[in-house]
């Protein structure tokens, strides 16, 4: 998902909207804004689709006044998929102090049993998203304010959180303690916005100022920021996926842009795995900084022999298998003629079921290619993710399953070969690779090393 928030702007909606817009990527099944303003009270609007269908109405964005606002884009990772509005973000409390509203990225990892606590006590639950437990476990809580009722809240809550939220008068942001999910801040005239990605900054004009630190919550007001760090501080474990695929290329996380570490991706993998061909070709739009990469270090020339529709969304973030098959057609074709006789290596981000990678292989081959060869932008993907990416259980994968050579079997081609671990590390700017002994990030879904316990999934049989 993807979460943005704004204070001390007039009509900060407006803004909210674009960085919504600018965050779609990370969520593409529904949208929605909260705001505030002091004659208007609390408004909200949550729809269904991409953001630039909804939030760009004259007549919905004047429902949406006031200089403080936030907003949510969804891609379902907990909770029902399909969807129900319900389920669509921010959620909105109110409390004896005043109202809130909050917005999640990530996934709570012991939400199940948070949930059936509450709802013994007495808790009305409104939607099946795990999120909604921090505004009831607000609602508990004895504190006097809403920023201590947050703490105390996010205190209980396990796993994976980057959460914007916000009062009549505060904008608060907040990350769990190992900071899995982004969130960066960012300043523009008078005003301070809070965002999953710095692309989003940029659609708006923002400066960006810092990243949110693992650990630490903010709460800024009109007269400024304030931080403090109620979570124990741990060592960091950033998701790894979100400089393999999640993030977009123009976006700076740790001060590294991530499409230099994507193209770094493909030089290493060009090393690693070498292999004579004719053409170096991405599967677009996640495999081309690393294609890049790989041709430059290569030698071997780029070519856009698939090219992408652009006005189809991302085929994993559709919900449903069905539509998930019918997609790799829908969005993408074979360039024959650029095709027709050679050998080509094919560079894509990840191979999570294999359906992508299948179906691009039989178009490569029935365009004439005379060598398919893949090479993967990831390790293996052969555990699932509890932190907010949405891997399907681990049956599913094709790596939890199968060797390297069954996958390569299976999937038909010529070769195929992964960036090793220690590989990716190195992209991603640790030039001596893994630190095994105390990981920099969080690989989870590669190495089967999860940061958090998923508690919830134990209970309901998963084997680490
Ligand atoms: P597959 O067809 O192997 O199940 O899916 C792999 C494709 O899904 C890759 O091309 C990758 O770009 C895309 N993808 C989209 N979202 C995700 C995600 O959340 N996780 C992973 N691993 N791949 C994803
Ligand atoms: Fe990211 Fe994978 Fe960890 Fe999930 S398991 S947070 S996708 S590295
Ligand atoms: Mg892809």
């Amino acid at each position: 998902c993807g979460v943005f928030g704004m204070i001390g702007v007039v009509d900060a909606a407006n803004f909210v909207a674009l960085g919504l817009h600018a965050l779609q990527h990370r969520g593409q099944e529904a949208g929605g804004i909260v705001s505030y303003a002091p004659e208007h009270g609390f408004n909200s609007a949550r729809r269904f689709g991409y953001v630039r269908d909804n939030f760009t109405k004259h007549s919905l964005m004047e429902t949406l006044p006031g200089q403080l606002a936030i907003g949510h884009v969804r891609y379902s990772t907990a909770g029902s998929k399909g969807a129900a509005i319900r389920d669509v973000q921010p959620f909105f409390g109110e409390f004896s102090m005043g109202g809130a509203a909050i917005a999640h990225n990530g996934n709570i990892t012991n939400a199940d049993a948070l949930r059936r606590e509450l709802i013994e006590r007495g808790s009305i639950f409104q939607s099946s998203s795990d999120s909604e437990c921090i505004i009831h476990l607000m609602a508990r809580s004895l504190q006097r304010d809403i920023p201590s009722r947050m703490e105390d809240a996010l205190r209980r809550v396990e796993g994976a959180f980057s959460v914007v939220a916000m009062t009549r008068t505060k904008l608060i942001g907040v990350r769990d303690a190992l900071g899995v999910r982004p969130l960066v801040l960012g300043k523009v005239g008078d005003g301070w916005c809070l965002s999953s990605e710095t692309c989003a900054l940029d659609i708006i004009g923002a400066e960006y100022v810092r990243e949110i630190e693992p650990g630490e919550m903010v709460v800024i007001t009109e007269q400024g920021v304030e931080s403090t760090r109620p979570f124990r501080a741990k060592s960091s474990r950033f998701c790894i996926f979100e400089h393999v695929y999640f993030s977009r290329p123009d976006s700076i996380i740790g001060g590294r842009s991530v499409y230099e570490t994507r193209r770094q991706i493909g030089v290493e993998l060009a090393r690693e795995a070498a292999v004579d061909a004719d053409l170096v070709c991405p599967v677009p739009d996640s495999g081309t900084p690393a294609a890049i990469g790989f041709a430059h270090e290569s030698g071997i020339p780029y070519g856009m022999g698939i090219i992408r529709n652009q006005y189809m969304g991302r085929t994993f973030i559709e919900p449903t298998e069905q539509i998930r098959n019918m997609g790799v057609r829908l969005k993408l074709n074979v360039n024959r003629a650029l095709i027709r006789g050679k050998r080509v290596i094919l560079v894509d981000d990840s191979v999570v079921r294999g359906t992508t990678s299948r179906k691009i292989k039989e178009m490569i081959l029935d365009a004439g290619a005379a060598e398919v060869h893949f090479r993967i932008a990831s390790p293996p993907t052969a555990w699932p993710c509890f932190y907010g990416v949405d891997t399907p259980r681990r049956e599913k994968l094709l790596a939890a399953t199968m060797s390297e050579d069954e996958m390569r079997e299976h999937l038909g081609v010529d070769s195929l070969k992964f960036i090793s671990l220690d590989g990716l590390y190195r992209a991603a700017g640790e030039a001596e690779g893994r630190n095994n002994a105390c990981p920099q990030y969080c690989d989870a879904c590669f190495s089967g090393e999860y940061p958090v316990e998923p508690a919830d999934m134990i209970e309901k049989g998963f084997k680490l």
